[in-house]
């Protein structure tokens, strides 16, 4: 009677040992791959080729082939779900992504994912997972800012590097990530502050940890809402509205504003100096779109981390404005898009955008 309840107890926790690692998991993380593009797909002429070349060009397959190594730490597999460069890349495009991410995690044989990406909109869409999918799972994306055919590549350690985040257990529940460079940075906060050498992508208020070796080293956590703790869903979620982004320097025209709500955007983010100044000229206009049901959130443009104070720079209260606070413009209009979705009130919308 004992053996037969022994027999029966061994063969359940066989089981689910298999469908916790997956058939073939010999203990390892099972990772996902979800390949986009970008130059750690890229290919150049010649090995002097550091920043002329073709992105979106070496087949998941070959990617992972590359990095042999992958093989030690994780269970890896590979999907190509897109083949382009993330300058080109849409909303329609982060549904797809952030569907399938979200499909993949449900999964008990998946541990963890990497998506590979370019490096010109990593920070958006890691940011939109971090806000959409629920998850305790590491999600990473990962990106090059040199194509594997150039001296000093940076794309295979990289890669390496984002799957062993992604496969660790004291990876879980810290949102999403975006590993390059050695570095453990949030989705939430990284932005692309470089458009040359390795060290291109930094968060204003630091990274989260490193990873070096094969071993993740934590300094700090995101205290913002993410992934299980965030009110989105992807799986309700069908579209994304529009939003767009008016860029405001010196000598500022209202000709943007106007068009874009010609073409029917919901919100206009107003990526202006300083702490999302507003040039005098400018604010009846924005007054006026406001007026017509747009919503005008003020972000700033400044590099290394913007941060505009709610009635600091304009009376948003007054004008029923919203600020993006620390969002630089893109990740506002990735907030924005998401938010929408769900409600379509201004202090609803500055509380998101306090929280997230
Ligand atoms: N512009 C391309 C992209 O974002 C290549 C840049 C890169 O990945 O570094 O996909």
């Amino acid at each position: 009677m004992f053996r037969k309840t022994f027999a029966k107890w061994a063969l359940v926790m066989a089981s689910a040992m298999l469908l916790s690692h997956g058939a073939l998991g010999q203990g390892k993380p099972n990772v996902v791959i979800l390949a986009t593009g970008g130059t750690i797909a890229g290919a150049g002429a010649d090995v002097t080729n550091s920043a002329t070349y073709q992105a979106a060009k070496v087949p998941v397959d070959k990617l992972i082939a590359s990095v042999p190594q992958m093989a030690n730490v994780a269970n890896v597999r590979g999907e190509q779900i897109f083949q382009i460069g993330s300058e080109s890349l849409r909303n329609d495009n982060l549904m797809t992504l952030g569907k399938r991410v979200s499909a993949l995690v449900k999964q008990n044989d998946v541990d963890g994912i990497v998506i590979t990406h370019g490096t010109d909109t990593t920070e958006e869409t890691a940011y939109f997972l971090n806000l959409v999918v629920k998850t305790e799972k590491p999600i990473v994306v990962v990106a090059s800012m040199r194509p594997g055919t150039a001296m000093s590549a940076d794309g295979t350690l990289n890669l390496y590097n984002a799957v062993v985040v992604a496969g660790s257990k004291d990876a879980r529940g810290r949102g999403t990530f975006v590993v390059m460079n050695d570095e453990i940075n949030s989705g939430r906060d990284v932005s692309k502050m470089v458009n040359i050498r390795p060290e291109a992508f930094k968060s204003p208020w630091g990274a989260l940890g490193m990873v070096v070796e094969g071993k993740n080293y934590w300094f700090r956590k995101l205290d913002k809402r993410h992934t299980t703790n965030s009110e989105f869903d992807i799986d309700k979620i069908d579209a994304l509205p529009l939003v767009e982004i008016a860029y405001a320097g010196g000598n500022v025209n209202d000709t943007a504003y106007r068009a874009f709500a010609n073409a029917g955007a919901k919100a206009i983010i107003h990526a202006g100096p300083g702490n999302g100044s507003v040039a005098a000229t400018l604010v009846p206009v924005l007054q006026e779109l406001r007026g017509k049901g747009l919503h005008i959130i003020r972000s700033s443009h400044v590099n290394a981390g913007g941060f505009v104070l709610r009635n600091g720079e304009q009376p948003d209260d007054k004008y029923d404005w919203i600020v993006a606070h620390d969002l630089n413009p893109q990740k506002a209009r990735i907030l924005a898009s998401v938010a929408l979705t769900a409600t379509g009130d201004t202090k609803e919308l500055q509380r998101i955008f306090m929280e997230y």
